[in-house]
Formats: C-alpha cells, structure tokens, sequence
C-alpha cells in the first residue's frame, strides 16, 4: 500500500531517531486509512518484526507527543489512535454503537464551523471535534434483512 509521507522524513523533522522499530510502526500507521489501537498495531507487525505490546505503547506515546498521532477515541478501556500527518487535518468522527467501529468524518469540516460558532460557547476556542454516535450503515442494513 501506498503511503501518504516518507517515516524518515517524519522521525527525523521530529527529531527522533529512526531505529527499525519506530520506522516500521510509522510505515503500519501510515497504511491505515481508518484509526488504531495498540493492540491492533501488533497483531498486524508481530509477524514481521521482533517487538512486544509493552513497545509499541511506549513508542505510541513518544508518537503522540511529537504530534505524529493523535488520540481518537477511548472505547471499552482502548485507547484508538489515527495519523496526525499533513494529510490528516484534525476532523470529527462517527462511531457506530452496534459494531464499535469508528468512522472519519473528513467532509464534515465547513458545516462543523458553522454549527460550532451556532454553539455560542463562552470562552477561547482554539479546536473542536465532534464524535456523533449512531447505527453505521453497514449495520443499518443488515438490521433491515
Ligand atoms: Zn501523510
Ligand atoms: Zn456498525
Ligand atoms: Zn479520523
């Protein structure tokens, strides 16, 4: 799969070093178009490369520092991160109550301020997301068969 940036690049604009650990877990995470978990990030590097869950959160957490990922959402416990490259401006998401699954909501963007100014809220903004909770339409539809 293609990736949208170069994870040297991006390890070495952050100031970290690029140890074969980092570069391939940025590689994963530059493949995912949709947001991640700890977890699911090592079921899919395991097979390819020697590193333990214990790892990847502490590397996870180096990422979010530097702002290379950012947090999503927290269900059930799990922390779900997605990728806070130049590609992927901070946007709201929508998660599904029926399959748990979490969908970017990319588009949303010039209505969202719209409806945030509508909001009115009383102090200094400087961002907003929204997390819009619902039935997928996935699910939607194999309720209706
Ligand atoms: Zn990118
Ligand atoms: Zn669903
Ligand atoms: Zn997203």
């Amino acid at each position: 799969m293609k990736l949208c940036c170069n994870s040297k690049d991006i390890l070495k604009s952050s100031h970290l070093k690029a140890t074969e650990k980092r570069l391939k877990l940025l590689n994963l995470i530059l493949t995912r178009a949709s947001s991640f978990s700890a977890g699911q990030l090592f079921d899919d590097i395991q097979h390819i490369l020697a590193i333990d869950l214990a790892t990847i959160y502490r590397i996870l957490q180096i990422f979010e520092e530097k702002n290379i990922i950012r947090k999503v959402v927290e269900k059930n416990g799990v922390q779900y991160y997605e990728s806070a490259c130049e590609h992927q401006p901070e946007h709201s998401h929508f998660i599904c109550e029926s399959c748990d699954q979490i969908i970017c909501l990319k588009d949303l963007k010039e209505n969202e301020q719209d409806f945030i100014k509508k909001l009115d809220i009383p102090y200094d903004v400087s961002r907003i997301t929204l997390f819009v909770k619902g039935i997928c339409n996935k699910c939607k539809e194999s309720d209706e068969q």
